[in-house]
This record gives structure tokens, sequence and C-alpha cells, in this order.
């Protein structure tokens, strides 16, 4: 499996952020990945036999050639999979929409409403709405004190295909480890034996989390 980063800019701030000192292009000029510079990394993509296009950023619907890049991903039959915060504009939403389902998978990483603020949780819920069975949410803990409740709702309310819980990152959790932040950091040796039950046993103490009550799949 493979990312690609296509954008350094995003909308949100959210506090966990895994790319936060690299957003806004700082380190290089280039905010975005150059259309003509996704071939070579297509290129690697079709030599490792991977049949994934996974763009994320920052926010890679924000790429102002986002529709391009996807449209160059599925000329090499790739199916496209998007990291987002579900804040997109239109013009990528639709290029979302017009894929089926079967070819594309949208993450889209929510914070609880109260954080995140009513009207930017409404442009994700109608985000997810339109993406229907293309979206999976992702949820990031990175507080011992979170809610998750919304998220079922969420989930019934939008029709999309579930979600996924995991500590502090914004990256998707199915089979990867990652060590979660100090506050929710539990005992080693339970973490230990947690990711050996999952035949994942070389990983240091590093944890995965997954609320198997949030998946409707
Ligand atoms: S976690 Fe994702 S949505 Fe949040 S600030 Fe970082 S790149 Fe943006």
């Amino acid at each position: 499996m493979a990312n690609l980063t296509i954008s350094a800019v995003c909308n949100q701030h959210c506090p966990y952020c895994f790319t936060g000192d690299h957003l806004g292009g700082s380190g290089s000029n280039r905010r975005f990945l150059e259309p003509g510079d996704l071939d070579a990394r297509l290129d690697f993509l079709d030599r490792s036999g991977m049949d994934q296009a996974r763009f994320l950023g920052g926010e890679p619907t924000l790429h102002p050639h986002f529709s391009e890049l996807v449209e160059r991903a599925r000329a090499r039959n790739k199916k496209i999979v998007i990291f987002t915060n579900g804040l997109m504009p239109q013009e990528s939403l639709a290029c979302l929409e017009a894929l089926p389902a079967t070819e594309c998978q949208v993450l889209v990483n929510v914070n609880e409403p109260a954080e995140a603020g009513e009207a930017t949780f409404e442009r994700q819920r109608a985000t997810i709405r339109r993406l229907g069975e293309r979206a999976l949410l992702g949820f990031n803990v990175y507080r011992a004190d979170f809610r998750p409740g919304f998220l079922l709702s969420l989930i019934a309310d939008s029709g999309c295909k579930g979600a996924s819980a995991g500590p502090g990152t914004a990256l998707p959790l199915r089979g990867q480890c990652l060590r979660p932040p100090p506050s929710i950091r539990g005992d080693r040796r339970k973490d230990r034996a947690l990711c050996s039950r999952r035949g994942r046993g070389q990983c240091e103490g590093r944890v995965r989390l997954r609320f198997r009550a949030l998946h409707v799949l």
C-alpha cells in the first residue's frame, strides 16, 4: 500500500494532525503535486502491482486539478482511495460522486461536532450523504474522554459504509499499527498481547484500536 501526498494545504486544524508541520507548503514552495508528476508515481504503483491510487494531504480535494489527478489514475485502472476531512470543493465532490462505489473509497475524517463546530460538521454530513456507500468515517482518538456516540447517528443518517476509530492520527487504521498518544497509551504488555492476537506481534508495544460496534458493513 502506498499513499500519495498531493496537497500540502488543509482547511482544518486538527490537534492530532500527523502532517501539521508540513502543511501550507513549509519547507518547500510546492503546495500541490504537479499533475504531470503523478505519472511517475503511478508508474511506481504499476511496477509494485498496486491497484489503488490513494490520495492524501493536507486536504487532497483542495488540489486545483484534483479531477485531473483522479482521471489520470483511473486511466491506469486504479481504484481511487481518498483521505479527506469532507470539506471539499463541489467540483471535487462531483468527481468522486461520478465514480462507481466499487472503484472509489473515501475515508472522511470527522471530529466530534462540539469540537468541529456546527457549521463544519453539517458540511461534512452533507458530503458524506452525497458520497453514500463510497464513504467510510474515520475518527481519531486523541483524548481519553472522547464521545463517539455521534458516529452511530451519522452512519445511520448518511448511508455510508461505517466507521473506523483509532488513536490520534489522520491515517486509516485497517491493517496498520500506530502508536497512541501518551494520554491513552495503555500497559505495554497488554498492548503487545492485543497486537499478537492480531498476528502483528513485532510492533514493540504499538496498539491498534478499533471499535467494532461502530462498524456497519
Ligand atoms: S488531520 Fe487531516 S484534516 Fe486535520 S489538519 Fe491534518 S490534514 Fe487537515
